[in-house]
Protein backbone atom coordinates (compact mmCIF):
# COMPACT_ATOMS: atom_id res chain seq x y z
CA UNK A 1 0.00 0.00 0.00
CA UNK A 2 2.89 2.15 1.00
CA UNK A 3 3.78 2.01 -2.56
CA UNK A 4 1.10 2.79 -4.38
CA UNK A 5 0.55 6.31 -1.72
CA UNK A 6 4.46 6.98 -2.78
CA UNK A 7 3.83 6.61 -6.47
CA UNK A 8 0.79 9.12 -6.53
CA UNK A 9 2.28 11.29 -4.19
CA UNK A 10 5.19 11.46 -6.67
CA UNK A 11 3.03 12.07 -9.75
CA UNK A 12 1.17 14.16 -7.77
CA UNK A 13 4.12 16.35 -7.00
CA UNK A 14 5.39 16.53 -10.41
CA UNK A 15 2.49 17.43 -11.75
CA UNK A 16 1.34 20.19 -9.59
CA UNK A 17 4.46 21.30 -7.91
CA UNK A 18 3.52 20.18 -4.84
CA UNK A 19 1.59 16.81 -3.69
CA UNK A 20 -1.56 17.37 -1.95
CA UNK A 21 -2.81 14.65 0.49
CA UNK A 22 -6.14 14.78 -0.74
CA UNK A 23 -5.41 14.32 -4.00
CA UNK A 24 -3.01 11.36 -3.66
CA UNK A 25 -6.01 9.58 -1.19
CA UNK A 26 -7.97 9.53 -4.22
CA UNK A 27 -6.30 8.22 -6.53
CA UNK A 28 -4.97 5.78 -4.42
CA UNK A 29 -8.91 5.17 -3.65
CA UNK A 30 -9.13 4.66 -7.62
CA UNK A 31 -6.14 2.29 -7.67
CA UNK A 32 -7.18 0.10 -4.53
CA UNK A 33 -10.46 0.66 -4.24
CA UNK A 34 -11.05 -2.01 -1.35
CA UNK A 35 -9.28 0.35 1.14
CA UNK A 36 -12.16 2.79 0.92
CA UNK A 37 -13.63 1.35 4.07
CA UNK A 38 -10.71 2.57 5.78
CA UNK A 39 -10.25 5.94 4.33
CA UNK A 40 -9.20 6.97 8.26
CA UNK A 41 -7.16 4.47 8.70
CA UNK A 42 -4.64 4.71 5.54
CA UNK A 43 -4.99 8.67 5.73
CA UNK A 44 -1.99 9.42 8.12
CA UNK A 45 -0.09 7.18 6.02
CA UNK A 46 -0.68 9.16 3.16
CA UNK A 47 -0.24 12.41 4.94
CA UNK A 48 3.09 11.05 6.07
CA UNK A 49 4.04 9.92 2.35
CA UNK A 50 2.81 13.17 1.03
CA UNK A 51 4.99 15.05 3.43
CA UNK A 52 8.27 12.71 2.55
CA UNK A 53 8.29 13.48 -0.91
CA UNK A 54 7.10 17.20 -0.56
CA UNK A 55 10.56 17.72 1.03
CA UNK A 56 12.50 15.79 -1.97
CA UNK A 57 14.19 17.80 -4.39
CA UNK A 58 12.75 18.08 -7.96
CA UNK A 59 15.36 15.89 -9.50
CA UNK A 60 14.66 13.23 -7.01
CA UNK A 61 11.55 13.21 -7.62
CA UNK A 62 11.91 12.65 -11.64
CA UNK A 63 14.50 9.92 -10.91
CA UNK A 64 12.30 7.90 -8.29
CA UNK A 65 9.19 7.96 -10.52
CA UNK A 66 11.06 6.30 -13.66
CA UNK A 67 10.50 2.92 -11.52
CA UNK A 68 6.92 3.25 -11.59
CA UNK A 69 6.50 3.93 -14.96
CA UNK A 70 8.62 1.10 -16.11
CA UNK A 71 6.66 -0.77 -13.51
CA UNK A 72 3.11 0.19 -14.98
CA UNK A 73 4.68 -0.14 -18.76
CA UNK A 74 5.89 -3.62 -17.91
CA UNK A 75 2.13 -4.72 -16.61
CA UNK A 76 1.10 -3.72 -19.70
CA UNK A 77 3.18 -5.51 -21.94
CA UNK A 78 1.05 -6.82 -24.88
CA UNK A 79 1.46 -10.85 -25.75
CA UNK A 80 1.87 -10.75 -29.18
CA UNK A 81 4.06 -13.64 -30.50
CA UNK A 82 7.65 -12.53 -30.95
CA UNK A 83 8.54 -11.96 -34.86
CA UNK A 84 10.52 -14.86 -36.51
CA UNK A 85 13.75 -13.65 -37.81
CA UNK A 86 13.28 -10.53 -36.19
CA UNK A 87 16.77 -8.48 -37.16
CA UNK A 88 16.85 -4.90 -38.72
CA UNK A 89 13.18 -5.16 -38.95
CA UNK A 90 11.02 -2.61 -41.35
CA UNK A 91 7.18 -3.16 -41.22
CA UNK A 92 4.89 -0.95 -43.30
CA UNK A 93 1.32 -0.17 -43.17
CA UNK A 94 -0.34 0.25 -46.68
CA UNK A 95 -3.51 1.58 -46.43
CA UNK A 96 -5.63 2.78 -49.92
CA UNK A 97 -6.07 6.81 -49.48
CA UNK A 98 -9.98 6.70 -50.72
CA UNK A 99 -11.08 7.98 -47.17
CA UNK A 100 -10.10 8.13 -43.39
CA UNK A 101 -9.05 5.07 -41.50
CA UNK A 102 -11.89 3.35 -40.05
CA UNK A 103 -11.34 0.90 -36.87
CA UNK A 104 -10.67 -1.93 -39.61
CA UNK A 105 -7.38 -0.57 -40.27
CA UNK A 106 -6.40 -0.36 -36.86
CA UNK A 107 -5.25 -3.44 -36.32
CA UNK A 108 -2.78 -3.35 -39.29
CA UNK A 109 -1.55 0.15 -37.99
CA UNK A 110 -1.12 -0.93 -33.95
CA UNK A 111 0.35 -4.35 -34.43
CA UNK A 112 2.65 -2.83 -37.15
CA UNK A 113 3.58 -0.11 -34.56
CA UNK A 114 3.97 -2.69 -31.85
CA UNK A 115 6.01 -4.63 -33.54
CA UNK A 116 7.92 -1.77 -34.86
CA UNK A 117 8.54 -0.40 -31.35
CA UNK A 118 9.27 -3.80 -29.58
CA UNK A 119 12.34 -4.37 -31.76
CA UNK A 120 13.23 -0.80 -32.29
CA UNK A 121 12.60 -1.16 -36.31
CA UNK A 122 11.52 1.10 -39.19
CA UNK A 123 8.01 1.59 -39.61
CA UNK A 124 7.04 3.33 -42.84
CA UNK A 125 3.31 4.48 -43.98
CA UNK A 126 2.56 3.43 -47.39
CA UNK A 127 -0.24 5.39 -49.23
CA UNK A 128 -1.44 2.61 -52.02
CA UNK A 129 -3.04 5.09 -54.65
CA UNK A 130 -2.60 3.29 -57.95
CA UNK A 131 -6.23 3.08 -59.09
CA UNK A 132 -7.08 6.21 -59.55
CA UNK A 133 -11.10 5.86 -59.76
CA UNK A 134 -10.70 5.07 -55.85
CA UNK A 135 -8.14 8.03 -54.55
CA UNK A 136 -9.74 10.77 -52.02
CA UNK A 137 -7.67 13.50 -52.36
CA UNK A 138 -8.23 14.28 -48.92
CA UNK A 139 -7.52 11.02 -47.70
CA UNK A 140 -3.62 11.58 -47.56
CA UNK A 141 -3.60 14.11 -44.99
CA UNK A 142 -6.72 12.49 -42.99
CA UNK A 143 -5.00 8.88 -42.78
CA UNK A 144 -1.89 11.06 -41.10
CA UNK A 145 -3.85 12.95 -38.95
CA UNK A 146 -5.57 9.44 -37.67
CA UNK A 147 -2.46 7.62 -37.39
CA UNK A 148 -0.89 10.57 -34.99
CA UNK A 149 -3.95 10.80 -33.06
CA UNK A 150 -3.83 6.85 -32.74
CA UNK A 151 -0.37 7.21 -31.41
CA UNK A 152 1.42 5.45 -34.35
CA UNK A 153 5.10 6.09 -34.63
CA UNK A 154 5.75 6.87 -38.27
CA UNK A 155 9.49 7.01 -39.15
CA UNK A 156 8.80 7.22 -43.13
CA UNK A 157 6.32 8.18 -45.75
CA UNK A 158 6.16 6.74 -49.27
CA UNK A 159 3.35 7.30 -51.82
CA UNK A 160 2.86 5.64 -54.63
CA UNK A 161 2.35 7.53 -57.47
CA UNK A 162 5.25 9.41 -56.98
CA UNK A 163 7.12 6.01 -57.67
CA UNK A 164 5.52 5.22 -60.81
CA UNK A 165 8.33 5.62 -63.00
CA UNK A 166 9.90 2.82 -61.13
CA UNK A 167 7.10 0.42 -61.67
CA UNK A 168 7.48 1.08 -65.44
CA UNK A 169 10.81 -0.04 -64.97
CA UNK A 170 10.68 -3.21 -63.33
CA UNK A 171 8.06 -4.26 -65.93
CA UNK A 172 10.21 -3.54 -68.52
CA UNK A 173 12.87 -5.74 -66.57
CA UNK A 174 10.51 -8.72 -66.60
CA UNK A 175 9.40 -7.91 -70.04
CA UNK A 176 13.18 -8.53 -71.01
CA UNK A 177 13.80 -11.57 -68.96
CA UNK A 178 10.54 -12.91 -71.04
CA UNK A 179 8.72 -12.99 -67.55
CA UNK A 180 5.61 -10.67 -68.89
CA UNK A 181 4.03 -9.81 -71.67
CA UNK A 182 2.33 -6.99 -73.23
CA UNK A 183 -1.64 -8.26 -73.63
CA UNK A 184 -3.61 -6.79 -75.98
CA UNK A 185 -6.54 -9.86 -76.18
CA UNK A 186 -10.07 -8.33 -75.33
CA UNK A 187 -10.64 -9.87 -72.11
CA UNK A 188 -13.26 -12.35 -72.24
CA UNK A 189 -11.30 -14.22 -74.99
CA UNK A 190 -8.22 -13.99 -72.87
CA UNK A 191 -10.38 -15.25 -69.67
CA UNK A 192 -11.89 -18.44 -71.89
CA UNK A 193 -8.52 -19.02 -73.25
CA UNK A 194 -6.97 -19.02 -69.39
CA UNK A 195 -9.84 -20.86 -67.76
CA UNK A 196 -8.49 -24.11 -70.12
CA UNK A 197 -4.97 -23.71 -69.59
CA UNK A 198 -4.10 -22.12 -73.18
CA UNK A 199 -1.80 -19.06 -73.56
CA UNK A 200 -3.17 -16.25 -75.72
CA UNK A 201 -1.27 -15.25 -79.10
CA UNK A 202 0.43 -12.47 -77.15
CA UNK A 203 2.11 -15.01 -74.86
CA UNK A 204 4.58 -16.32 -77.57
CA UNK A 205 5.57 -12.81 -78.98
CA UNK A 206 9.25 -12.24 -78.58
CA UNK A 207 10.63 -9.75 -75.51
CA UNK A 208 12.17 -7.76 -78.20
CA UNK A 209 8.58 -7.17 -79.79
CA UNK A 210 6.90 -6.96 -76.34
CA UNK A 211 9.11 -4.10 -75.12
CA UNK A 212 8.00 -2.21 -78.49
CA UNK A 213 3.98 -2.85 -77.05
CA UNK A 214 5.02 -1.85 -73.78
CA UNK A 215 6.46 1.71 -75.10
CA UNK A 216 3.67 1.69 -77.52
CA UNK A 217 0.71 1.39 -73.92
CA UNK A 218 2.12 4.97 -73.03
CA UNK A 219 1.67 6.77 -76.51
CA UNK A 220 -1.06 5.28 -78.04
CA UNK A 221 -3.08 2.37 -76.71
CA UNK A 222 -6.75 3.55 -75.70
CA UNK A 223 -8.05 2.36 -72.17
CA UNK A 224 -8.57 -1.26 -71.71
CA UNK A 225 -6.70 -1.92 -75.39
CA UNK A 226 -3.53 -3.29 -73.55
CA UNK A 227 -2.50 -4.75 -69.95
CA UNK A 228 0.64 -6.33 -69.02
CA UNK A 229 1.12 -9.88 -67.54
CA UNK A 230 3.04 -11.64 -66.26
CA UNK A 231 4.08 -15.43 -66.68
CA UNK A 232 2.73 -17.49 -63.95
CA UNK A 233 1.66 -21.14 -64.74
CA UNK A 234 -0.74 -21.68 -67.06
CA UNK A 235 -1.97 -24.93 -65.37
CA UNK A 236 -2.44 -23.53 -62.06
CA UNK A 237 -5.29 -24.87 -59.95
CA UNK A 238 -6.45 -21.48 -59.31
CA UNK A 239 -7.43 -19.85 -63.02
CA UNK A 240 -7.45 -16.23 -61.03
CA UNK A 241 -3.96 -17.03 -60.60
CA UNK A 242 -2.55 -17.39 -63.68
CA UNK A 243 -0.89 -14.63 -65.99
CA UNK A 244 -2.55 -12.09 -63.88
CA UNK A 245 -2.48 -8.58 -64.45
CA UNK A 246 0.19 -6.15 -63.40
CA UNK A 247 0.06 -2.92 -65.39
CA UNK A 248 -3.14 -1.48 -66.87
CA UNK A 249 -4.11 1.92 -69.06
CA UNK A 250 -6.85 3.86 -67.38
CA UNK A 251 -8.35 7.36 -68.29
CA UNK A 252 -9.55 8.47 -65.01
CA UNK A 253 -7.74 11.13 -63.66
CA UNK A 254 -5.39 11.05 -60.61
CA UNK A 255 -5.32 14.14 -57.96
CA UNK A 256 -1.54 14.10 -58.32
CA UNK A 257 -0.11 12.70 -61.59
CA UNK A 258 -1.39 12.75 -64.79
CA UNK A 259 -0.33 9.38 -66.20
CA UNK A 260 -2.45 6.35 -67.83
CA UNK A 261 -0.60 3.54 -67.11
CA UNK A 262 -0.79 2.27 -63.64
CA UNK A 263 0.48 -0.53 -61.75
CA UNK A 264 -1.49 -3.18 -60.35
CA UNK A 265 -2.00 -3.74 -56.46
CA UNK A 266 0.23 -6.93 -56.53
CA UNK A 267 2.42 -5.81 -58.61
CA UNK A 268 3.29 -2.48 -56.54
CA UNK A 269 3.32 -3.84 -53.14
CA UNK A 270 6.10 -6.76 -54.42
CA UNK A 271 8.22 -4.49 -55.99
CA UNK A 272 7.78 -1.84 -52.88
CA UNK A 273 7.87 -4.18 -50.26
CA UNK A 274 11.08 -5.40 -51.80
CA UNK A 275 12.88 -2.32 -52.18
CA UNK A 276 12.05 -0.96 -48.96
CA UNK A 277 13.67 -3.35 -47.04
CA UNK A 278 10.12 -4.65 -45.56
CA UNK A 279 11.18 -7.73 -43.72
CA UNK A 280 7.74 -8.74 -41.84
CA UNK A 281 4.54 -8.14 -43.84
CA UNK A 282 1.28 -8.67 -41.69
CA UNK A 283 -1.67 -9.33 -43.41
CA UNK A 284 -5.30 -10.83 -43.25
CA UNK A 285 -5.44 -13.98 -44.35
CA UNK A 286 -7.66 -12.64 -47.09
CA UNK A 287 -4.45 -11.84 -49.02
CA UNK A 288 -3.22 -15.42 -49.14
CA UNK A 289 -3.99 -15.09 -52.82
CA UNK A 290 -2.06 -11.92 -53.32
CA UNK A 291 0.77 -13.07 -51.11
CA UNK A 292 1.35 -15.86 -53.55
CA UNK A 293 1.18 -13.62 -56.73
CA UNK A 294 3.56 -11.30 -54.92
CA UNK A 295 5.67 -14.26 -55.03
CA UNK A 296 5.87 -14.60 -58.30
CA UNK A 297 7.22 -11.25 -58.53
CA UNK A 298 9.98 -12.28 -55.91
CA UNK A 299 10.96 -15.21 -57.71
CA UNK A 300 11.27 -13.35 -61.14
CA UNK A 301 13.70 -11.11 -59.56
CA UNK A 302 15.61 -13.87 -57.60
CA UNK A 303 14.87 -11.41 -54.35
CA UNK A 304 14.67 -12.40 -50.60
CA UNK A 305 11.12 -12.70 -49.46
CA UNK A 306 10.09 -10.83 -46.54
CA UNK A 307 7.99 -13.55 -43.57
CA UNK A 308 4.32 -13.02 -44.84
CA UNK A 309 2.57 -13.55 -41.37
CA UNK A 310 -1.36 -13.84 -42.23
CA UNK A 311 -3.69 -13.10 -39.34
CA UNK A 312 -7.20 -14.43 -39.10
CA UNK A 313 -10.13 -12.58 -39.91
CA UNK A 314 -11.64 -9.83 -38.07
CA UNK A 315 -15.47 -9.26 -38.18
CA UNK A 316 -16.65 -6.20 -37.08
CA UNK A 317 -19.90 -5.51 -36.51
CA UNK A 318 -22.27 -2.24 -35.59
CA UNK A 319 -21.01 0.40 -37.48
CA UNK A 320 -20.06 0.96 -41.31
CA UNK A 321 -16.65 0.14 -42.43
CA UNK A 322 -17.14 0.12 -46.43
CA UNK A 323 -15.07 3.23 -47.12
CA UNK A 324 -16.93 3.64 -50.72
CA UNK A 325 -20.35 3.32 -48.85
CA UNK A 326 -19.33 6.01 -46.59
CA UNK A 327 -18.55 8.35 -48.82
CA UNK A 328 -21.32 7.78 -51.10
CA UNK A 329 -23.76 8.01 -47.87
CA UNK A 330 -21.59 11.48 -46.73
CA UNK A 331 -22.41 12.71 -50.78
CA UNK A 332 -26.28 11.73 -50.76
CA UNK A 333 -26.46 13.40 -47.09
CA UNK A 334 -27.16 10.49 -45.10
CA UNK A 335 -24.11 10.83 -43.07
CA UNK A 336 -23.21 14.16 -41.67
CA UNK A 337 -19.79 13.81 -42.38
CA UNK A 338 -16.72 11.20 -41.72
CA UNK A 339 -17.02 11.48 -38.30
CA UNK A 340 -20.78 10.47 -38.10
CA UNK A 341 -21.43 8.73 -35.56
CA UNK A 342 -23.07 5.47 -37.37
CA UNK A 343 -19.25 5.10 -38.89
CA UNK A 344 -16.52 3.08 -37.46
CA UNK A 345 -13.78 5.68 -38.51
CA UNK A 346 -11.39 6.44 -35.58
CA UNK A 347 -13.29 10.29 -36.39
CA UNK A 348 -16.40 9.27 -35.41
CA UNK A 349 -14.77 7.23 -32.42
CA UNK A 350 -13.22 10.57 -31.14
CA UNK A 351 -16.06 12.53 -31.63
CA UNK A 352 -17.52 9.72 -29.17
CA UNK A 353 -14.61 9.89 -26.92
CA UNK A 354 -13.33 6.65 -27.30
CA UNK A 355 -9.19 6.94 -26.29
CA UNK A 356 -6.82 5.74 -29.01
CA UNK A 357 -5.09 3.89 -25.97
CA UNK A 358 -8.06 1.82 -25.74
CA UNK A 359 -8.23 1.19 -29.23
CA UNK A 360 -5.04 -0.26 -28.82
CA UNK A 361 -5.38 -2.23 -25.81
CA UNK A 362 -8.22 -3.84 -27.66
CA UNK A 363 -6.16 -4.59 -30.50
CA UNK A 364 -3.68 -6.15 -29.04
CA UNK A 365 -6.21 -8.42 -27.65
CA UNK A 366 -7.11 -8.89 -30.98
CA UNK A 367 -3.24 -10.29 -32.11
CA UNK A 368 -2.05 -11.84 -34.84
CA UNK A 369 -3.90 -15.56 -34.40
CA UNK A 370 -4.98 -16.92 -37.57
CA UNK A 371 -7.96 -18.28 -36.26
CA UNK A 372 -11.04 -16.06 -36.97
CA UNK A 373 -12.85 -13.81 -34.65
CA UNK A 374 -15.05 -11.21 -33.82
CA UNK A 375 -14.24 -7.84 -32.58
CA UNK A 376 -15.52 -7.45 -29.31
CA UNK A 377 -16.70 -3.51 -28.63
CA UNK A 378 -17.46 -4.77 -24.97
CA UNK A 379 -13.84 -5.26 -24.78
CA UNK A 380 -13.17 -1.92 -26.36
CA UNK A 381 -15.82 -0.29 -24.26
CA UNK A 382 -14.01 -1.65 -21.00
CA UNK A 383 -10.68 -0.47 -21.58
CA UNK A 384 -12.33 2.74 -22.22
CA UNK A 385 -14.17 2.77 -19.57
CA UNK A 386 -10.72 2.41 -17.26
CA UNK A 387 -9.05 5.25 -18.64
CA UNK A 388 -11.88 8.07 -18.81
CA UNK A 389 -13.78 7.11 -15.82
CA UNK A 390 -11.79 8.37 -13.18
CA UNK A 391 -11.32 11.56 -15.64
CA UNK A 392 -15.10 11.87 -16.14
CA UNK A 393 -17.50 14.27 -13.19
CA UNK A 394 -20.41 12.68 -12.85
CA UNK A 395 -23.88 14.29 -13.37
CA UNK A 396 -27.48 13.41 -13.79
CA UNK A 397 -29.23 13.28 -16.93
CA UNK A 398 -32.94 12.07 -17.52
CA UNK A 399 -33.57 10.85 -21.09
CA UNK A 400 -36.92 11.18 -22.30
CA UNK A 401 -37.86 13.16 -19.40
CA UNK A 402 -41.38 13.47 -17.31
CA UNK A 403 -42.65 15.69 -14.82
CA UNK A 404 -43.04 14.39 -11.11
CA UNK A 405 -44.60 17.12 -8.63
CA UNK A 406 -43.37 17.02 -5.29
CA UNK A 407 -45.57 19.02 -2.32
CA UNK A 408 -44.93 19.14 0.68
CA UNK A 409 -41.01 20.10 0.38
CA UNK A 410 -39.42 22.95 0.86
CA UNK A 411 -36.12 24.73 -0.87
CA UNK A 412 -33.44 22.39 -0.94
CA UNK A 413 -29.77 22.41 -2.17
CA UNK A 414 -28.75 19.03 -3.28
CA UNK A 415 -25.06 18.37 -2.91
CA UNK A 416 -23.44 15.59 -5.23
CA UNK A 417 -20.01 15.03 -6.01
CA UNK A 418 -18.66 15.64 -9.20
CA UNK A 419 -16.47 12.12 -8.82
CA UNK A 420 -16.76 10.10 -5.57
CA UNK A 421 -12.92 8.66 -5.81
CA UNK A 422 -11.66 12.75 -6.15
CA UNK A 423 -13.56 14.25 -3.57
CA UNK A 424 -10.75 17.09 -3.77
CA UNK A 425 -13.11 17.81 -7.19
CA UNK A 426 -15.75 19.20 -5.04
CA UNK A 427 -19.66 18.64 -5.15
CA UNK A 428 -22.14 20.35 -7.61
CA UNK A 429 -24.76 21.95 -6.70
CA UNK A 430 -28.80 20.92 -7.56
CA UNK A 431 -31.33 23.49 -6.28
CA UNK A 432 -34.83 22.59 -5.50
CA UNK A 433 -37.09 25.97 -5.59
CA UNK A 434 -40.63 25.40 -4.03
CA UNK A 435 -43.56 27.48 -4.24
CA UNK A 436 -46.04 27.13 -1.41
CA UNK A 437 -44.21 23.83 -0.62
CA UNK A 438 -44.90 22.22 -4.29
CA UNK A 439 -42.12 21.75 -6.89
CA UNK A 440 -41.47 20.53 -9.98
CA UNK A 441 -38.64 17.73 -11.41
CA UNK A 442 -38.06 15.46 -13.88
CA UNK A 443 -37.09 11.92 -13.93
CA UNK A 444 -36.48 9.74 -16.81
CA UNK A 445 -39.73 8.14 -18.75
CA UNK A 446 -38.09 4.61 -17.82
CA UNK A 447 -37.99 5.69 -13.69
CA UNK A 448 -41.66 7.20 -14.04
CA UNK A 449 -43.12 4.03 -16.31
CA UNK A 450 -42.29 2.17 -13.09
CA UNK A 451 -43.52 4.46 -10.70
CA UNK A 452 -46.02 2.55 -8.72
CA UNK A 453 -48.45 4.41 -6.08
CA UNK A 454 -47.93 4.43 -2.31
CA UNK A 455 -44.16 3.60 -3.13
CA UNK A 456 -41.49 5.79 -1.60
CA UNK A 457 -38.65 6.68 -3.73
CA UNK A 458 -35.59 8.84 -3.29
CA UNK A 459 -34.50 11.00 -5.29
CA UNK A 460 -30.70 10.70 -5.22
CA UNK A 461 -28.63 12.94 -3.25
CA UNK A 462 -31.47 14.95 -2.34
CA UNK A 463 -34.84 13.09 -0.16
CA UNK A 464 -37.50 11.13 -0.53
CA UNK A 465 -40.76 11.23 -2.11
CA UNK A 466 -44.24 8.53 -1.23
CA UNK A 467 -45.78 8.64 -5.05
CA UNK A 468 -49.78 9.41 -5.17
CA UNK A 469 -50.78 9.32 -8.13
CA UNK A 470 -49.36 8.58 -11.65
CA UNK A 471 -51.17 10.37 -14.39
CA UNK A 472 -50.10 11.36 -17.31
CA UNK A 473 -47.64 13.24 -14.85
CA UNK A 474 -46.35 11.80 -11.45
CA UNK A 475 -47.48 13.36 -8.18
CA UNK A 476 -45.78 12.95 -4.83
CA UNK A 477 -45.77 14.08 -1.21
CA UNK A 478 -42.02 15.04 0.72
CA UNK A 479 -41.98 11.78 2.78
CA UNK A 480 -38.26 11.83 4.63
CA UNK A 481 -35.16 13.35 3.99
CA UNK A 482 -32.25 10.59 5.28
CA UNK A 483 -30.75 8.52 3.04
CA UNK A 484 -30.97 5.71 5.81
CA UNK A 485 -34.52 5.81 5.57
CA UNK A 486 -34.53 5.43 2.09
CA UNK A 487 -32.13 1.86 2.54
CA UNK A 488 -34.59 0.83 5.16
CA UNK A 489 -37.23 0.76 3.14
CA UNK A 490 -35.30 -0.97 -0.05
CA UNK A 491 -36.40 2.42 -1.75
CA UNK A 492 -35.38 2.66 -5.57
CA UNK A 493 -32.75 5.67 -6.30
CA UNK A 494 -33.60 7.69 -8.90
CA UNK A 495 -32.45 10.30 -10.90
CA UNK A 496 -33.74 13.68 -11.45
CA UNK A 497 -33.31 17.27 -12.40
CA UNK A 498 -35.17 20.63 -10.94
CA UNK A 499 -36.87 22.67 -12.89
CA UNK A 500 -33.97 24.77 -13.86
CA UNK A 501 -32.15 22.43 -16.12
CA UNK A 502 -30.28 21.88 -19.05
CA UNK A 503 -31.29 20.90 -22.54
CA UNK A 504 -29.51 17.81 -23.76
CA UNK A 505 -29.39 15.64 -26.78
CA UNK A 506 -27.27 12.72 -27.17
CA UNK A 507 -26.49 11.55 -30.27
CA UNK A 508 -25.77 7.96 -30.08
CA UNK A 509 -24.95 5.20 -32.98
CA UNK A 510 -28.74 3.75 -32.37
CA UNK A 511 -29.90 7.19 -32.62
CA UNK A 512 -30.77 10.58 -30.80
CA UNK A 513 -32.00 10.64 -27.41
CA UNK A 514 -33.42 13.95 -25.73
CA UNK A 515 -33.16 14.61 -22.49
CA UNK A 516 -32.75 17.42 -19.34
CA UNK A 517 -29.07 17.31 -17.79
CA UNK A 518 -28.35 19.09 -14.37
CA UNK A 519 -28.05 23.15 -15.14
CA UNK A 520 -24.32 22.71 -14.36
CA UNK A 521 -23.90 20.77 -17.48
CA UNK A 522 -24.10 24.42 -19.22
CA UNK A 523 -20.65 24.98 -17.85
CA UNK A 524 -19.21 22.55 -19.37
CA UNK A 525 -16.58 22.94 -23.01
CA UNK A 526 -16.69 20.99 -26.09
CA UNK A 527 -14.55 18.38 -25.50
CA UNK A 528 -15.28 17.33 -22.16
CA UNK A 529 -15.77 14.01 -21.37
CA UNK A 530 -17.85 12.95 -18.23
CA UNK A 531 -20.53 10.44 -17.17
CA UNK A 532 -24.33 11.39 -16.76
CA UNK A 533 -24.74 8.62 -14.15
CA UNK A 534 -26.43 5.04 -14.96
CA UNK A 535 -26.66 6.10 -18.49
CA UNK A 536 -23.26 6.08 -19.52
CA UNK A 537 -19.89 8.39 -21.11
CA UNK A 538 -20.74 11.06 -23.37
CA UNK A 539 -18.18 13.75 -25.01
CA UNK A 540 -19.59 17.07 -25.35
CA UNK A 541 -20.17 18.19 -28.66
CA UNK A 542 -21.53 21.64 -28.54
CA UNK A 543 -21.69 23.81 -25.24
CA UNK A 544 -22.70 27.37 -24.74
CA UNK A 545 -26.07 27.09 -26.60
CA UNK A 546 -29.47 26.20 -25.66
CA UNK A 547 -29.26 22.63 -26.00
CA UNK A 548 -25.87 20.83 -25.13
CA UNK A 549 -25.21 18.36 -28.11
CA UNK A 550 -22.95 15.21 -26.70
CA UNK A 551 -21.84 12.04 -28.01
CA UNK A 552 -22.64 8.96 -26.37
CA UNK A 553 -19.55 6.54 -25.55
CA UNK A 554 -20.87 3.53 -23.92
CA UNK A 555 -22.28 2.39 -20.44
N1 LIG B 1 -3.15 -1.60 -49.72
C1 LIG B 1 -3.43 -2.91 -49.27
C2 LIG B 1 -4.68 -2.93 -48.44
O1 LIG B 1 -5.00 -1.93 -47.80
C3 LIG B 1 -2.25 -3.40 -48.48
C4 LIG B 1 -2.39 -4.78 -47.98
C5 LIG B 1 -1.03 -5.48 -47.83
O2 LIG B 1 -0.30 -5.58 -48.81
O3 LIG B 1 -0.75 -5.88 -46.73
O4 LIG B 1 -5.40 -3.91 -48.44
Amino acid sequence: MREVIYKHALKNALDYGRADSKAVLGKVLAELPELRKKVNEIMPAVEEVVREVNSLPKEKLTEEIKKYEFIEKKEKRTELPELANAENVVLRFAPNPSGPLHIGHCRAAILNDEYAKRYKGKFILRLEDTDPARVDPQAYDAILHDLEWLGVSIHEIAIQSDRLDIYYEHAKKLIEIDAAYVCTCPQEEFRKLRNRSIACKCREISAEENLKRFAKMFRERKEGEAVVRVKTDLKLPDPAMRDFIILRITDEPHPRVNRRVYPLYNFSVAVDDHLMNVTHVLRGKDHIINTRKQEFIYDYFGWKKPEFIHYGLLKIEGLELSTSLMAKGIKEGIYSDWSDVRLGTLLAMKRRGIQPEAIRRAMLDVGIKDTDISFSWKNLYAYNGEIIEPKANRYFFVPSPRELLVEGCADKTALAPLHPDFPERGKRKLEIKAREGKTRIYISQQDFDALKEGEVVRLMEAFNVEILRVDNKAFAKFHSEALEEARRRRAKLIQWVPEENAKVRVIAPEGMIEGLGEVNLKNLRAGGIVQFERFGFVRVDEAGKDELVVYFAHK
